[in-house]
């Protein structure tokens, strides 16, 4: 049955000025730009705002908004509403030459840009980590670096500690910190915001959430994409840098956070930050027993074959298209309970979930009893919160099988599927994260701090992976990892959970 959710309706925002940085490439096109179309079908993006997008090659305003059009065009397609706001939103989208590399061009755009100092300016930094600094530099030296401006700057923040340190001065040199949105669009999600309303919305699951009754959790975050083309560029980064710093440490935070004593973003962010602080650390002496880290050899995913790594860089490399961590939060709440992450590139699916286990039930009435028919005995409970795809939340629970023949048990999940319980279309993140900037509500982005706790942990992961030599173990693309993934969490006398439906 759909339980149709109360209209989100969401409040319009007064005029405003939006500059994205690298307005024609993929993350402009794929993902900012789809999201403020739909905001601006919903209300939210008022006659008077104006959008930019900026990029070095020579086109006009209607060249720009045919290419965006273009991109637009399937959003338009699956949906009339889309489609009748289309072309009011192309309206108000503009294009300027310019090079972040030069001064060229820059007083007649800080010209126009600056012309309303009363309203809010957002410029979304979709270029390069290597042109955060200049951006900045400009923005300030044309007068565009106010009160009322936000830059927003996507991952990677850096390449380690050192890097991401020497990205946020720059940015601090010119910047208030309550200027600079750090996005994670993890923390967009729909589910991913519904874990703190899990968790502090309902009186059943805080006094369980603690070691005491937890027994351990997974993070999953699985990609059956390769590198599609961007070997060079995913070579010098990696799934340790690319997925594990940011996604998978974020989602790690949500779950194993106190509670904050507010949803305001500094209540927040300092529980977060305090979770970063707390993980144990991982070095040269535990990192073979804590770390698995792999790299993907010919294989076939979803039934088509696909060569393998060393393939498509053209060259054999030592860097990860898989890890998987066993991770642990030393304080008292979770002392003993291990936070196994993965993540990975050519897995079998595409699929990303948190798996809360929860511990067996001190003392069983029913005996060694096995339901018969799975010959499984009494299962703890679990809540398998699934971020993508078919987003919702699964609680297991052990049931009787109904009928005569004895008490024979199973386990049952109570199923909350976003789309069945909601109904309708779930927003995308951007749609979400790109409206907080405008708003300057900067609790779902990542203070400087956090960034920087987040490198301190993983930085020394990456220099044990370097001193002890080893190259990543290779696992066949379709699988689950190597081999060694599996091991790491079985040694511990546990399985990676498999959803059993
Ligand atoms: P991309 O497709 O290569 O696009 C880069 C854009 O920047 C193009 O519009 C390019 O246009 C412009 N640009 C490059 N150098 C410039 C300069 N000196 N001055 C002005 N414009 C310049 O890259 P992308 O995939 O969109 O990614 C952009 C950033 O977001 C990267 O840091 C990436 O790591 C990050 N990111 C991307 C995604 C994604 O889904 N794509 C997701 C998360 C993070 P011209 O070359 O014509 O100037």
């Amino acid at each position: 049955m759909t339980l149709h959710a109360p209209p989100s309706n969401p409040a319009p925002l007064d005029p405003f000025d939006l500059v994205i940085f690298g307005g024609t490439g993929d993350l402009a096109l794929r993902k900012l730009l789809p999201a403020l179309l739909h905001r601006h079908v919903d209300g939210q993006i008022a006659e008077g705002t104006r959008l930019y997008g900026v990029a070095r090659d020579a086109r006009s305003d209607d060249e720009y908004r045919d290419r965006v059009r273009e991109a637009l065009q399937k959003d338009a397609n699956a949906d009339p509403r889309v489609a009748a706001s289309l072309e009011p939103f192309l309206a108000k989208l503009h294009y300027r030459q310019l090079d972040l590399g030069s001064d060229a061009g820059w007083p007649e755009f800080a010209a126009e840009v600056g012309n309303d100092p009363g309203r809010v300016r957002v410029f979304y930094l979709a270029v390069g980590p290597d042109l955060f600094a200049l951006v900045g530099d400009r923005l300030q030296c044309h007068g565009l670096s106010g009160a009322g401006t936000r830059v927003v700057v996507e991952k990677p923040i850096g390449r380690d500690g050192a890097s991401a340190d020497a990205i946020n001065n720059a940015l601090g040199r010119v910047f208030e910190e309550h200027q600079v949105f750090r996005i994670d669009h993890y923390l967009g999600k729909e589910t991913v915001q519904n874990l703190t309303a899990l968790r502090f919305g309902n009186a059943l699951f805080e006094p369980l959430w603690k070691a005491e009754h937890i027994d351990h959790v997974q993070i999953t975050v699985a990609e059956t994409v390769g590198v599609e083309g961007r070997a060079a560029y995913y070579d010098k980064s990696g799934a340790l840098r690319d997925m594990v710093q940011n996604h998978l440490l974020q989602l790690l935070c949500l779950v194993a956070m106190e509670p904050p004593a507010s949803l305001a973003a500094d209540a927040i962010r300092d529980e977060k930050l305090k979770v970063l602080r707390a993980l144990r650390p991982i070095t040269n002496g535990n990192a073979v027993n804590m770390t698995v880290r792999g790299q993907y050899r010919a294989g076939a995913v979803e039934g088509r074959a696909v060569p393998g790594y060393p393939d498509e860089l053209g060259e054999p490399s030592r860097t990860e298209t898989f890890v998987a961590i066993k991770a642990e939060v030393q304080n008292w709440r979770w002392a003993g309970v291990p936070f196994y992450l993965r993540t990975g590139k050519r897995l079998p699916e595409r699929m990303s979930e948190i798996v809360v286990t929860f511990r067996h039930v001190p003392h069983s009435i029913f005996g060694e009893l096995t339901d018969g028919e799975h010959g499984r005995t009494l299962a703890p409970n679990k809540l398998v919160i699934r971020l993508q795809p078919d987003e919702g939340v699964k609680l297991w629970l052990m049931n009787k099988v109904p009928g005569p023949g004895g008490l024979r048990m199973r386990e049952v999940a109570m199923d909350l599927s976003y789309a069945e319980t909601f109904g309708g279309r779930q927003p995308d993140a951007y749609e979400r994260l790109i409206m907080d900037v405008v708003r300057g509500n900067p609790m779902l982005f990542m203070r400087r701090d956090e960034v920087h706790a987040a490198w301190q942990w993983i930085d020394p992961i990456r220099n044990a992976w370097e001193a002890n030599g080893d190259a990543p173990k290779p696992y066949t693309a379709g699988g689950w990892g190597p081999t060694a993934a599996v091991a790491l969490i079985e040694r511990d006398g546990r399985t990676w959970h498999e959803d059993a439906d």
